[in-house]
């Protein structure tokens, strides 16, 4: 289906349109999880003398274990200090949301040769991301660029919320009408929140809407059975 993706891309580029892609950031092009690991292990060096409890589980906490809360993870093996958790989620929000630690991130596989590819068979690539303005934007364009993702060209936009209070489905839906001003053909966007899919596939009905499986939030909506699930982007080359 990524396949077909990029052809209609090329395709519409050829008729002289603009083909646009949509992408969201954390858990769709980035996965969050080493982000999410770096803090539970900052959490473990700066506690862990108090609580052996937490040096004793840190060795066996993987990447693979991280969801959408990290306390989650150490709820899972134990931890059940309701004060050390509390800790935790302030420690956790304290960091998570920073240029330092979001460029931890490292890219969902086979991203950045998709998005390369589509872009330079034409597409105008929108990144569409809730992280904020004013504390992520360096560590979002360090990680964008470090890791081969197209941005600074001419044929990209990178968007973040103006700041961290603003609501995610609101800018969301704010953002469309940005879309709509570059006057190109939505052909497809990618997002691993339900809600922004389903909002996506009725702000552009024309298009092809994926839906990342990778982790989300807990209160998320039921998507559209008509969006394309997609655990990561490597069937573009093997489709
Ligand atoms: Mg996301």
């Amino acid at each position: 289906m990524l396949r077909v993706v990029h052809e209609s891309v090329r395709e519409v580029s050829e008729r002289g349109a603009l083909p646009v892609l949509v992408f969201d950031l954390d858990s769709t092009l980035f996965s969050t999880c080493p982000r999410n690991l770096k803090i539970l292990e900052d959490f473990v060096a700066a506690r862990g003398e108090e609580h052996p409890l937490l040096k004793e589980i840190w060795p066996t906490l993987t990447e693979e274990d991280m969801g959408w809360n990290v306390h989650e993870s150490l709820q899972e093996r134990g931890v059940e200090d309701e004060e050390l958790l509390g800790d935790l989620r302030k420690f956790w929000a304290a960091r998570f949301f920073t240029d330092e630690f979001c460029e931890i991130d490292t890219p969902v596989p086979g991203a950045p040769e998709f998005v390369s590819a589509c872009h330079d068979a034409g597409a105008f690539i929108y990144y569409l991301t809730g992280r904020h303005v004013n504390g992520m934007e360096k560590g979002t364009v360090n990680g964008l660029v470090s890791n081969g993702f197209p941005l600074f060209t001419g044929k990209a936009a990178c968007q973040l919320k103006p700041d961290f209070y603003a609501n995610d489905k609101e800018f969301k839906t704010a953002a469309l009408d940005a879309v709509r001003s570059l006057d190109g053909e939505v052909v497809a966007t990618f997002e691993n929140e339900p809600g922004n899919a389903n909002l996506f596939m009725r702000a552009f009905p024309e298009a092809k809407h994926f839906l990342l499986d990778t982790v989300h939030s807990p209160e998320a909506e039921v998507p559209d059975p008509s969006l394309i699930v997609l655990d990561d982007f490597t069937s573009f080359q093997t489709d």
